[in-house]
């Protein structure tokens, strides 16, 4: 896992949380129960890298005494977070060999729930390693409703866990704003929605609540093909969104909406948005949008403007990344060819000749982005 993740995690939680406040890191207060909590972090996070390893080299690995380190791992084990697998296979040292700890095999698993398709809402079961162990899927459905229906959706991937379940996480479009609250979702026709808390009460289960696109960003840029030094994602779906990374840092800002290119007004007199705006970007380009054009000039007209919108933030940010998430029978062909074209032609030959744009299925990026926070807010793993 690169540090990229955890500079990402760190900033976001930071921003966005009450779990490391600001004001504590920033006068340097450290309590025990803090630093215990890293030192757990420190070992799971070298089993989740590395795999088995014994004591003896966990405390290597991680500068803490073998005494902690053994302290720390029979905490984990009565956990059920890691188990004792026995010694080193073919080990030749004399004496007796290690014994090995690794991430237990019935360690708790993650329910991710992603909203971002408009052809549904998709949940998964997922473990401790990201590996995706069973799927789910509910209608789209817009204002309270979807609450419920959430719900449902949750409490269905709940009841297949065979093991304990860590927590919930769901990828959202939308302004998400502390503690998981939706400040904002015109697709789904929220506003000010507390969504960690209803699922929350509802699961009795802890939810974190992060942009469907920002944790796109982040899986892509930890498990894809991402690069670090700066990627813009534009997700296609209902609606469409954004995320940006810099530097190895997902960009919030502090309107907490940095990415939300899909309001921007490409034309005053244009289609009305569920913004309240007319002309939005995601009037021509989202999922249903593309869907509902009638030919290839059409799609290419949407791609063109994608490319304007693009060209700006491109030239301003400096990224060569881009990557457009989303169905590829709709993405592929006039609409990606057209924004390549015009971002092209519309910025510095050094520039252009440096960025790419990609294209990416609409697949399970955003609930390995959603399990990833889960994972980060309740055992600091990234
Ligand atoms: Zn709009």
């Amino acid at each position: 896992m690169t540090g990229y993740l955890l500079v990402w995690f760190t900033y976001y939680v930071t921003q966005t949380t009450t779990v490391l406040p600001r004001r504590q890191r920033a006068t340097g207060t450290v309590r025990p129960a803090d630093t215990r909590r890293h030192h757990r972090a420190v070992l799971l996070q070298h089993l989740v890298d590395h795999g088995a390893t014994s004591r003896a080299d966990l405390a290597r690995e991680s500068g803490l005494t073998r005494v902690t380190v053994s302290d720390l791992v029979a905490e984990l084990i009565n956990d059920e977070l890691v188990t004792d697998i026995g010694p080193r296979p073919g080990g030749t040292r004399v004496g007796k060999p290690a014994t090995l700890v690794d991430i237990a095999e019935h360690s708790p698993v993650i329910v991710a729930i992603d909203l971002s398709d408009d052809t549904g809402f998709t949940g998964a079961l997922i473990d401790l390693s990201g590996s995706v162990l069973h799927h789910d899927q509910a209608e789209f459905t817009r204002g309270t409703a979807a609450l419920d229906v959430i719900a449902d959706l949750t409490a269905r991937i709940i009841a297949t866990a065979s093991r304990p379940v860590l927590g919930v996480g769901v990828g959202t479009p939308g302004i998400v704003g502390t503690d998981g609250h939706v400040l904002q979702a015109p697709n789904l026709q929220w506003e000010n929605v507390d969504l960690a808390a209803d699922l929350g009460r509802r699961t009795g289960l802890p939810v974190s609540v992060g942009n469907d696109a920002n944790l796109a960003t982040v899986a892509e840029c930890a498990f894809g093909e991402g690069d670090d030094a700066g990627l813009l994602m534009i997700t296609v779906g209902q609606g469409v969104g954004g995320g940006i990374c810099i530097d190895g840092a997902s960009v919030t800002g502090p309107l907490l909406s940095a990415g939300e290119i899909g309001h921007v007004v490409v034309d005053p007199d244009g289609a009305d948005c569920a913004c309240g705006n007319r002309g939005c970007l995601e009037t021509f380009l989202s999922a249903p949008a593309l869907r509902a054009l009638p030919d290839t000039d059409a799609r290419a007209h949407a791609g063109r403007l994608l490319g304007s919108v693009l060209t700006p933030i491109v030239t301003t940010l400096g990224i060569a990344d881009v990557v457009l998430h989303g169905p590829t029978e709709l993405l592929d062909g006039p609409v990606l060819d057209a924004a390549r074209e015009t971002l092209a032609r519309q910025t510095l030959p050094f520039v252009a000749r440096k960025i790419r744009i990609r294209l990416i299925a609409h697949d399970d990026l955003v609930l390995t982005g959603a399990a990833a926070l889960v994972r980060f807010r309740e055992l600091g793993v990234v």
